[in-house]
């Protein structure tokens, strides 16, 4: 019987009830699921040798008679036993051993011709195959999986055999592709070079030779990238039809708030600011990211957008993902406006975060939804229901890697059509940051203000840790401070990591008792955790002993000493974004890695923090050693689906993808014509979540 892509696996042969729910534990229902799980890596299985031309030491495949079957029944000890065969070809012959396996015994009868696949080993001077795979060759049997071929190796869990995935997945292969319609459009197949989608499945799985299967991994990963692209690409196009606020860019409160800074914008600043100016002046709605390294002053420019829609009378509304740093910009944004020339209108800012009391937030509610609110800077705490506004103009996110992508389109629903401003400290190659943000237009703050030095970077292994305190204590004496930075709040003493809470105790009462210190941890209450930000801005404390709760946006330019403790315990980006809290001031700074660590993975995320400064090489070096699907973590929709494509890898395609997918919205934005009926029927499948974008559309 015919089945298509829909069909569960269980109606296929050989998949029961208890299959069936093992595969479903793979994600894997229907046959295209099982189409769709692609092998992990293949084995050259093709070419059989003769016997005589066996090497030691190789796994080799031949095809041969059965000479002599077991004649012991060698138990060695009770439960284990050992099956001998002895096979051969015109050229010679060879041992073959299974253990506990003994009822294998039945299928070597002398004259039996076989497939073997294994690793040749000399035993006591014999040649000798221990527990290869085999297949039995007899007059009516079909098509090889498993031996003389290019075989496919899937990830599996216990207890299901490679053999068995082949011969399921070789089922559905024989009885979907039949019916399998490609739903790529047969121009984009032609103009690109690509395989049809029957022939690309049957040579990921069961590849004729490498250079099919490479041809039908480029077609899957294009294919993927493609699907990935066209909803971003809908969604891009409808966001720019739709009538959003034509804001008045120019105004005295902007005038007057940049001729108050006590400096001048950077080029590159210049330049991004020009950009966001454009977009809020015209009538299309502004959906923007704005990337630049940590330190690149991304929240002056987001300040300035948001002075431009507050004096045409809207409301801003900044989301951060901490309440630290929404207080930071609350206080840094209200003193830089305060500094003003007075000609220009008072500005009023207030602060939502999840912990203010429950009158003051009623009070808050109050104003911002009256409009008595100019700027509203908060945490999620500003996704809530009870939060509205009287008229939301603009939506500044930051550190948007934070928040997932859903919460990104939330904000923006409490006005009519307001611009967005997205901002991130983890710069991207340009090619996959259009591909993972396709609906934004991306902005790019290129360099650091004028007299930032990198910060020096230091390796220090555990036993030099005294010179790492010294260094320390240097700079407490030019009168700067000082974060030590460590993985865990509480110790481990199983991991062997020291922990932020007793490490403070034993360098308070030791290498820093001439020094102030504080401790700041996610544990402490929200205002415990203010007060000891506070003491510190104030310079009433001159180290902080931390965990990452410094992670983000935490702006203390007198601050010019970080050591990390355990830093094999970090990520890359998490690295750099610590590191980015020092060297904000003009004074050179310096950054004291204390590891141990010999993994290679750790080795080479402590190299790329030593030898590089700037982010977009961190980011790089950080996609290159965790792979995409990490790298952007689960809260990133899209790239960590993809299931073979990379982007990385496979750049080129990916934007042959994307200007695909884009020419396809051009001329058939709603995908009503026919030949992309079907890749529409697709991508809903593919996406639920984008049904009603596609209706409208
Ligand atoms: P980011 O958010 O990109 O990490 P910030 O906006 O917090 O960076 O800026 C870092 C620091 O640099 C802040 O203290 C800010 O006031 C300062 N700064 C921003 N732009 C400039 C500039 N053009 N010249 C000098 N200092 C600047
Ligand atoms: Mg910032």
């Amino acid at each position: 019987m015919h089945k298509t892509f829909d069909t569960p696996v269980q109606y296929l042969k050989g998949i029961g009830p208890k299959r069936a729910e093992k595969l479903s534990k793979l994600g894997i229902v229907t046959i295209e699921d099982l189409l769709y799980y692609f092998p992990r890596r293949y084995e050259d299985r093709a070419k059989f040798s003769q016997i005589s031309r066996l090497q030691d030491g190789l796994e080799q495949t031949i095809q041969a008679a059965v000479l002599a079957g077991d004649k012991r029944q060698s138990f060695w000890r009770k439960g284990f036993s050992i099956v001998e065969i002895i096979v051969g070809d015109e050229t010679g012959k060879i041992s073959c051993v299974w253990f506990n396996q003994p009822y294998l015994k039945q299928y070597f009868k002398v004259g039996q011709k076989l497939r073997l696949f294994g690793k040749v080993e000399r035993y006591s001077g014999r040649l000798q195959m221990s527990s290869p795979e085999f297949e039995i060759i007899s007059d009516d049997s079909g098509e090889s999986l498993n031996i003389g071929r290019i075989v496919p190796v899937y990830s599996l869990p216990e207890r299901m055999t490679q053999r068995y995935m082949r011969q399921i997945v070789k089922l559905a292969l024989d009885e979907s592709l039949g019916q399998a319609n490609d739903f790529l459009p047969y121009s984009i197949r032609s103009s690109n070079n690509l395989l049809n989608l029957a022939q690309a499945l049957l040579n990921i799985h069961f590849p004729q030779d490498f250079s099919l299967q490479k041809q039908a991994y480029e077609r899957l990963s294009f294919e993927e990238f493609f699907l990935f692209q066209l909803p971003l690409l809908i969604r891009k196009r409808q966001s720019k039809q739709a009538r959003g606020i034509p804001h008045k860019v120019e105004g005295g409160l902007v005038n007057s708030f940049l001729a108050g800074l006590p400096f001048k914008f950077t080029a590159s600043q210049q330049k991004v600011l020009q950009e966001i100016k454009a977009d809020m002046a015209g009538l299309e709605v502004m959906q923007r990211l704005l990337q630049g390294d940590v330190g690149s002053g991304k929240t002056i420019v987001a300040t300035v957008a948001a002075l431009i829609a507050i004096q045409g009378g809207y409301q801003v509304a900044l989301m951060v993902p901490t309440e630290i740093l929404a207080r930071q910009h609350y206080e840094k944004i209200k003193s830089q406006a305060a500094s003003r020339k007075p000609q220009a209108r008072k500005i009023s800012i207030g602060l939502l975060t999840g912990s203010i009391e429950k009158k003051d937030k009623q009070k808050k509610l109050r104003q911002i939804k009256n409009g008595e609110i100019d700027l509203v800077i908060g945490t999620h705490a500003l996704l809530e229901t009870e939060v509205q506004f009287r008229n939301l103009g603009l939506v500044v996110i930051d550190e948007q890697h934070k928040f997932g992508v859903s919460q990104r389109s939330l904000l923006p629903q409490k006005g009519k059509k307001p611009d967005l401003l997205i901002m991130t400290a983890t710069p991207i190659p340009r090619t996959l940051a259009i591909t993972l943000y396709g609906d934004l237009d991306i902005s790019l703050i290129t360099e650091l203000p004028p007299g930032r030095q990198a910060v020096e970077t230091i390796n220090f292994s555990q036993a030099e840790k005294l010179q790492a305190y010294q260094i320390a204590q240097g700079e407490l004496d030019k009168g700067r401070q000082v974060f030590i930075v460590y993985p865990v709040i509480e110790q481990s003493y199983a991991l062997d990591i020291a922990g932020a809470k007793i490490r403070y105790t034993e360098l308070k009462n030791n290498e820093f008792k001439n020094y102030k210190l504080g401790l700041i941890h996610g544990r402490l209450k929200q205002n415990e955790q203010e007060t000891i930000m506070d003491k510190f801005k104030q310079c009433q404390l001159d180290v902080l002993v931390s965990t990452t709760i410094l992670e983000v946006g935490i702006d203390i330019p007198n601050a010019t000493c970080m050591i990390i403790e355990s830093a094999e315990r970090f990520g890359l980006s998490q690295l750099h974004q610590l590191r980015g809290r020092v060297g904000r001031g003009s004074a050179q700074a310096v950054c004291i890695l204390l590891s141990d660590s010999q993994t290679p993975e750790a080795q080479r995320r402590i190299a790329a923090m030593v030898r590089y400064s700037d982010g977009f090489h961190i980011a790089e070096e950080d996609l290159r050693i965790r792979g995409p699907g990490e790298f952007f973590g689960q809260r990133q929709h899209g790239l960590t689906e993809l299931k073979i494509g990379n982007p990385l890898a496979q750049m080129r395609l990916l934007k042959k993808a994307r200007e695909e997918a884009q020419k396809l919205i051009s001329l058939d934005p709603g995908m009503q014509q026919r030949q992309n009926l079907l890749l529409k029927q697709k991508l809903l499948r593919r996406f639920p979540e984008y049904q009603n974008l596609m209706l409208v559309a």
